[in-house]
């Protein structure tokens, strides 16, 4: 879709629907239609009503009580999206004259921008009228800070479309070197450096993890990290590593998942994904900060050469772990690139984001992402991350008697700690890897990287993004 802003509308412009977001606390525009402004009606959004030439849309935005304020407002920004396209039509305006915050401005666009993803590239047949289809935002006097801040909206979007991208695609076309590869033609595109380990130099230099896991499947393991420099850094500004879990497809291996919803295990590297993303909408971006993303990819599958429950691994932290899951593979993967972020690339300020645990998407749903770290500092500036994007993170307690449920007999620990608390001992787990002076937020998107239908600013069912808007934020802030 195309979006303008523009100060007032040119005499040429014909909309098919005119959009109105009303609030009695804000004055978006600078006059509404009567006929929107007496609706009274507290049915969901929006108010149709004919004009002349046009339909006019009213989206008022206090009787959408399902959702907090910020989210009402990304959610009626999507819905003239999808209201468009049920209607068939293709011109749409939105009338943002009148005087109110940049900031919900923005939280209109990210839901606009977000609805008008969908992946087709497996229809054969694609909407004629997509090609067609026309934003313009009639903004008065916000038209030069519109502009401003839309570029900079369209700049994080391309990374939510990336990892999107990525994660809709299935295995039979993604597998972990077409991962790597990805993000190679990226880093090309952008002028990120871009670094690969193959199985066998994970092999030779003792990433076990990824060696283990990956050596079920005929398509190797990769482990591949993307740098932004940026041309004038903040000498204050502190590094910020990102790590990716990137599994392409996870069958649980040898302890088979059951196989409702494993379909969509093909987004199992959705964390690798919202990473790989969010380095594309740095390098649009340019922060002054320097930003490393550093992913572990592999498939996780049954053979009879796949990783066994009882193997024993020996990492190069000197750790050693008792499978006793095959399943719980994505912590085994994490705690290579953790190792890597630490001992190779001395990165001290990370952040994983990892479809991880069933566990934290039963306790928090589609609404938070998990958030576990014993690092205050980086802790805070995730949160005010996820605020900024309105990606919603919730904090899990690691209390350090849920350690106790990675006892294992024989070996330092094992990769499942039992039925309960399951986000808090894979976070617990990961932690093995950690030294003692790094900084690390560990983030588990597994419930919300997938949408299971059409709703709020979702087009299609599929996959989120969850993580890229949330990793930008941080990026900007970590640049002070
Ligand atoms: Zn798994």
């Amino acid at each position: 879709m195309r979006i303008s802003i523009v100060a007032k509308p040119a005499k040429t412009l014909k909309p098919e629907i005119t959009c109105y977001f009303l609030n009695p606390d804000v004055r978006y525009a600078a006059n509404v239609p009567a006929a929107l402004a007496n609706v009274n009606s507290d049915a969901n959004p929006p108010v149709i009503v004919p004009a002349a030439d046009r339909l006019l849309l009213g989206f008022n935005l206090p009787v959408y009580k399902y959702y907090e304020e910020h989210e009402a407002r990304r959610v009626a920004g999507g819905s003239t999206v999808r209201e468009l396209r049920r209607m068939n039509k293709t011109v749409a305006t939105w009338i943002l004259d009148g005087k109110f915050p940049l900031e919900h401005f923005t939280q209109l666009v990210t839901g606009a921008l977000m609805a008008d993803y969908r992946f087709l590239d497996y229809k054969s047949q694609k909407p004629a009228q997509l090609a067609k289809e026309q934003l313009v935002i009639v903004a008065g006097a916000n038209a030069p800070a519109f502009k401003r801040e839309l570029a900079r909206l369209q700049a994080i979007d391309a990374g939510v479309r990336v990892a999107r991208d990525l994660a809709n695609t299935p295995a039979n076309d993604l597998v972990p070197l077409d991962l790597a590869d990805f993000a190679r033609r990226l880093a090309k595109e952008h002028g990120l450096s871009f670094k690969a380990l193959s199985a066998a130099q994970l092999e030779k230099g003792g990433y076990v993890g990824l060696t283990q896991v990956g050596k079920g499947s005929v398509h190797p393991p990769v482990m591949f990290t993307l740098t932004y420099q940026p041309k004038v850094s903040n000498r204050q500004a502190q590094p910020l590593c990102l790590v990716g879990k990137g599994l392409c497809f996870d069958a649980g291996g040898v302890n088979l998942k059951p196989w409702e919803g494993m379909w969509n295990m093909k987004a199992d590297m959705g964390g690798a994904a919202a990473v790989i993303g969010a380095m594309k909408s740095i390098a649009l971006l340019k922060p002054r900060v320097e930003v490393t993303a550093v992913i572990g990819s592999a498939i996780n599958v049954l053979d009879g050469k796949a990783v066994l429950p009882g193997d024993i691994l020996r990492y190069r932290n000197g750790r050693t772990v008792e499978i006793q899951n095959t399943d719980a593979e994505g912590r085994l993967v994490l705690a290579d690139a953790l190792l890597y972020s630490q001992q190779i690339l001395k990165q001290r300020r990370i952040v994983d984001f990892a479809t991880l645990t069933g566990a934290c998407a039963r306790a928090l749903g589609v609404q938070y992402i998990g958030l576990l770290s014993r690092a205050q500092g980086l802790k805070a500036d995730v949160e005010r991350a996820a605020e900024i994007s309105g990606e919603n993170t919730w904090e899990l307690p690691l209390h350090p008697e849920y350690r106790l449920q990675l006892k294992s007999s024989i070996a330092d620990v094992r990769n499942i700690g039992g039925a309960i608390a399951g986000a808090q001992t894979a976070a617990w787990f990961l932690h093995e890897f950690i030294e003692e002076k790094t900084e690390y937020v560990h983030l588990d998107i597994a419930g919300t990287f997938l949408t299971e239908k059409e709703d709020k600013y979702w087009s299609q069912a599929g996959m989120t993004g969850s993580g890229v808007r949330l990793a930008v934020a941080l990026a900007e802030l970590s640049a002070g």
